[in-house]
């Protein structure tokens, strides 16, 4: 259910929630840069534009979330110590969004991906802002997705506050030839964040202490996983 900006957002300043946080693959980030601004999915394919392809495609659209912009309350890279699953970009967002009357937002209960044809409308979003206050704190922050419904056109350019980009601190070789990822997605930015851009200066590299991102970017992903997520 759609809930009220104006409460939601005294609820969010309320839980200290200080910034919200979009993650994404490179090249779908692109695709935003290039665009000026966060697409649904179902935009990015209707305005016949490149994004990389999830395994939840498919199931997205048949559970009507193939049109919504998803936001996360936190850094979840930062928070469980791990790369994130969507991708090395990270869009560090201002909350003030929230208030912007033009976004209809609803928030899950669970990630889609945990979601069927039969899961009724009351265990995929919370019902209004008093069932959000009683169980924000029963359910895991990766769980309560911020989601902008309905999304067709570049959205949130003007929120973002910092681009965080990962350096995983790999290199891949193909047919002798050696690709170090991080100088690659830093050389494609450079290419197209021109100095009157509006992300120009926002960029940053993330930094991580104790932390198994670079780890599992070396030991857990393909070569073919890490061209999806950085090439
Ligand atoms: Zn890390």
């Amino acid at each position: 259910m759609r809930l009220d900006n104006e409460e939601l957002y005294n609820f969010v300043i309320g839980k200290e929630i200080l910034a919200l946080y979009h993650a994404n693959t490179v090249s779908t980030s692109i695709t935003y840069f290039q665009n000026g601004g966060l697409l649904s999915r179902g935009a990015v394919e209707n305005l016949g534009l490149y994004q990389t392809h999830q395994s939840s495609d498919d199931i997205d659209k048949v559970l009507g979330v193939w049109d919504d912009v998803f936001i996360d309350t936190t850094d979840l890279h930062s928070f469980f110590k791990r790369e994130n699953h969507y991708g090395p970009i990270l869009f560090e967002l201002d909350r003030e969004l929230i208030k912007d009357k033009s976004f209809e937002i609803w928030i899950t209960k669970n990630n889609p991906i945990y979601w069927n044809n039969d899961t009724p409308t009351e265990e995929r979003y919370f019902q209004n802002i008093d069932e959000l206050k009683e169980l924000w704190d029963t359910i895991p922050r990766q769980r309560k997705m911020i989601i902008i419904r309905n999304n067709s056109t570049p959205v949130l350019f003007n929120y973002v506050r910092r681009i965080i980009v990962d350096d995983p601190k790999v290199s891949i070789t193909e047919k002798e030839q050696k690709t170090h990822l991080f100088n690659t997605v830093q050389r494609k930015i450079k290419e197209i964040i021109t100095d009157t851009s509006p992300l120009n200066g926002k960029f940053t590299t993330r930094t991580c202490d104790y932390c198994y991102c670079t780890s599992n970017y070396l030991n857990q992903r393909s070569v073919n996983e890490l061209k999806r997520l950085f090439l």
